[in-house]
């Protein structure tokens, strides 16, 4: 029997899942699909009842599904449970887990696209929406010295930031004004954008959250934006003479943990980052 394995998103627009997933189950030889599944809000309690038959083996989750898949799930993992978004579900026995690979992924992607530990370091957070929230939470959990969240809505800034708040971590908040970044970002080991900001197709495509002049030299850039794959944001960090990544390693090593838990297999790393390079350039 043929298995089956998708995307939940809505709109779904140009995934780069099912090449990624696709050139992995066939290099591997897994007799599986992994498909695009749109799927308004009124329909994903139905999307999931189908998901547990025998032949779904699990699903990434996207916006804007993330927090409302949760309660339909049977169990959700530590991650999940802390970061309060399911980003993959398996379907174990006709039971479905919920797991975030999105926080672990991100924390990879520092590590062995960057070699950067963030253990000890002091971090900006751009953005306080669900991609920021993953990367908060991994930060703590990796030893994360001190974080401050800079967003536009400053009352999202404080909320996650006193979500993140544990013992002698005590993350600060402030706005994404230039005065503002002006008093965190030249201090920062590490500038993480997490905002929808210079994303293709996105509100402000063609702006950086933070300017060149700011950032330090010494600093690590990275981007969770990944398309397009180098953003005005890395190329404000490229001209301050920082080191840049960009977040298509997060998309792929949260692909890489997913497909682990739906398989069981070793991922072929490499062929999934070729494969997600190839779509991210046929989509535009
Ligand atoms: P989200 O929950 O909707 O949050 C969006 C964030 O961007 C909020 O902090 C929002 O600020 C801010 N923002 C949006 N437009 C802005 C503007 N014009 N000026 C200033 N701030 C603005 O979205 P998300 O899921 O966190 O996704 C954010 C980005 O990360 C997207 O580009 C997404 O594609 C990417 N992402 C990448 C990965 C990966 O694996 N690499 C994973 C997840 C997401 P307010 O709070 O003020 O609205």
């Amino acid at each position: 029997m043929t298995k089956r394995l998708g995307i939940f998103g809505f709109p779904l627009g140009h995934s780069l899942s099912p090449a990624m997933h696709g050139a992995a189950l066939r290099l591997l030889g897994i007799d599986a699909t992994f498909e695009a599944w749109p799927t308004p809000p009124d329909q994903l309690r139905t999307a999931l009842k189908v998901m547990r038959q025998a032949d779904h083996l699990g699903a990434s989750v996207t916006l804007p599904h993330k927090q409302a898949v949760i309660p339909m799930m049977d169990t959700i993992d530590e991650w999940a449970r802390e970061i309060g978004a399911v980003n993959c579900i398996a379907n174990r026995g006709g039971k479905l887990f919920g797991f975030n690979t999105d926080a672990g992924g991100f924390i990879r992607a520092l590590r062995e696209e960057a070699a950067f530990d963030p253990a000890g370091s002091s971090v900006v957070l751009l953005g306080a929406g669900g991609a920021a929230r993953a990367a908060g939470f991994a930060l703590r959990r990796a030893g994360a010295q001190r974080l401050t969240v800079a967003n536009r809505t400053m009352e999202r800034a404080e909320a996650l930031a006193g979500d993140l708040r544990q013992g002698r971590f005590r993350p600060g908040a402030c706005g994404i004004d230039r005065d503002s970044l002006a008093d965190v970002v030249p201090y920062a080991d590490l500038i993480v954008n997490a905002t929808s900001i210079g994303m293709r197709g996105g509100p402000a495509a063609s702006e950086s959250p933070v300017s060149a002049d700011l950032i330090s030299d010494r600093a690590l850039a990275y981007d969770i934006v990944y398309a397009p794959p180098v953003t005005p944001f890395l190329r404000e960090a490229e001209r301050a003479g920082a080191r840049a990544v960009g977040g298509l390693s997060m998309l792929v090593y949260q692909g890489v943990e997913a497909f682990k838990l739906w398989t069981g297999n070793d991922p072929p790393v490499d062929a999934m980052f070729e494969a997600a390079r190839g779509a991210i350039k046929g989509s535009h």
